[in-house]
C-alpha cells in the first residue's frame, strides 16, 4: 500500500503542530505541504516548533497548494471560517479531507455532503478527535435510557469563543434520540440570579466553565433514586485528539460522502 500523502493547513497552531509530530511517527503518512497563514515559500522545517525532518513546502493559500501538489488528504486544523472554505476547495479538488474545526450548520452539512456525493470522494468532520470523549458520549447515550436526568458540566480553556463546547452539544443531541423530553428538578424552580440553572435542550441542563489552566473536559452526570452515576472525560493535552485524526486519515481513504462525527467510524 503506497503511503498516504498530506497537505495539513495550520501547522503553526497547537493543533497543528502536535498533528506535525504524529504525522512524523506515522510511517505511512508523508506530509507534501502545508497551508499556513502566513510563511509561503518556506520549507515546514523551517516554521517555529516544527520537526527538522520535514522538507515540505509552505503555501499561504489551499487553492494555490492544491494546483501545484499531488495529495490524498488535506487534514484542516484552523478556525471554523477557514475549515469550511477549505473544505469546499478540496471536495472540489476530489480531494479527501478531515476537518477538525466546528461550526458547521445543518446546512452547511446538507450542502457538503451532495458535494462530496457529486464529486464521489470522502470527507470526515470531526468535533471532537478524542477518542475516550466519543466513548464518553457512547456510554451516556447507553445510560440515559436508564436514567434520564441528566446535568452536562464541560469545562474548556478561557481561549475557547463557543458555548456550550460541540461536544457537550453532539452529547445532548445524542441523548435525545433515546429519551422523552423531560423537565428536570422541582416543577416550581426559578433562577434567582439568571443563567443559574445553564442552557436547557429538551431538558438536559448544560453548564459551561471557562478558565485558565483548562484543555478539554466534560462530565454528564445521572441522577436517580439514591444514586448517581458520572461519566467524566478529560483531555490533558492536544496530543489525547492525534490518535483520533490518524484514525480520520487512514478511514477518510475508504469512504464516500461525508461523515460527522468521528463516533460513525468508530466500531
Ligand atoms: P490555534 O493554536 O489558534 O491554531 C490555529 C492555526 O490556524 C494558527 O496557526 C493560525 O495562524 C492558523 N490559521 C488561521 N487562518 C489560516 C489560514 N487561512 N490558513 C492556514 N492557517 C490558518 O488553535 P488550536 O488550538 O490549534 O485549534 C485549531 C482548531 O482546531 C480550532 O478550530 C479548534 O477549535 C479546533 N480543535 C479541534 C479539536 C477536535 O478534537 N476536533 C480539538 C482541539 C481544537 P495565525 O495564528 O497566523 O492566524
Amino acid at each position: 500500500m503506497n503511503n498516504i500523502r498530506i497537505i495539513l493547513a495550520g501547522p503553526r497552531g497547537k493543533m497543528g503542530q502536535e498533528a506535525l509530530k504524529m504525522i512524523v511517527e506515522t510511517p505511512h503518512f508523508d506530509l507534501v505541504a502545508a497551508v499556513d497563514s502566513k510563511n509561503d515559500g518556506l520549507q515546514v522545517k523551517d516554521l517555529s516548533g516544527a520537526p527538522q525532518s520535514m522538507e515540505a513546502p509552505v503555501y499561504d493559500d489551499m487553492e494555490n497548494c492544491l494546483a501545484a501538489v499531488k495529495a490524498d488528504v488535506v487534514v484542516d486544523l484552523t478556525r471554523p471560517d477557514i475549515g469550511k472554505k477549505h473544505l469546499e476547495l478540496a471536495l472540489n479538488h476530489g480531494l479527501r479531507t478531515v476537518i477538525g474545526t466546528t461550526g458547521f450548520s445543518n446546512e452547511d452539512l446538507e450542502r457538503l455532503t451532495a458535494l462530496a456525493e457529486e464529486k464521489q470522494t470522502g470527507a470526515i468532520i470531526a468535533p471532537n478527535f478524542a477518542i475516550g470523549a466519543i466513548l464518553m458520549m457512547k456510554f451516556s447515550q447507553m445510560a440515559a435510557k436508564y436514567l434520564p436526568d441528566i446535568e452536562i458540566i464541560e469545562k474548556h480553556h478561557d481561549q475557547k469563543l463557543d458555548a456550550p463546547s460541540g461536544t457537550a452539544l453532539k452529547t445532548a443531541q445524542l441523548i435525545t434520540e433515546v429519551r422523552d423530553e423531560k423537565k428536570q428538578g422541582h416543577p416550581d424552580e426559578k433562577e434567582d440570579l439568571k443563567g443559574a440553572r445553564g442552557a436547557e435542550l429538551e431538558g438536559i441542563r448544560i453548564h459551561s466553565v471557562r478558565l485558565p489552566g483548562l484543555v478539554a473536559h466534560q462530565e454528564v452526570i445521572f441522577g436517580g433514586e439514591g444514586q448517581v452515576l458520572t461519566i467524566r472525560h478529560d483531555s490533558m493535552n492536544r496530543a489525547s485528539f492525534m490518535p483520533g485524526v490518524r484514525l480520520a486519515v487512514e478511514s477518510v481513504m475508504n469512504i464516500e460522502g461525508l461523515v460527522y462525527g468521528l463516533e460513525n467510524i468508530m466500531e
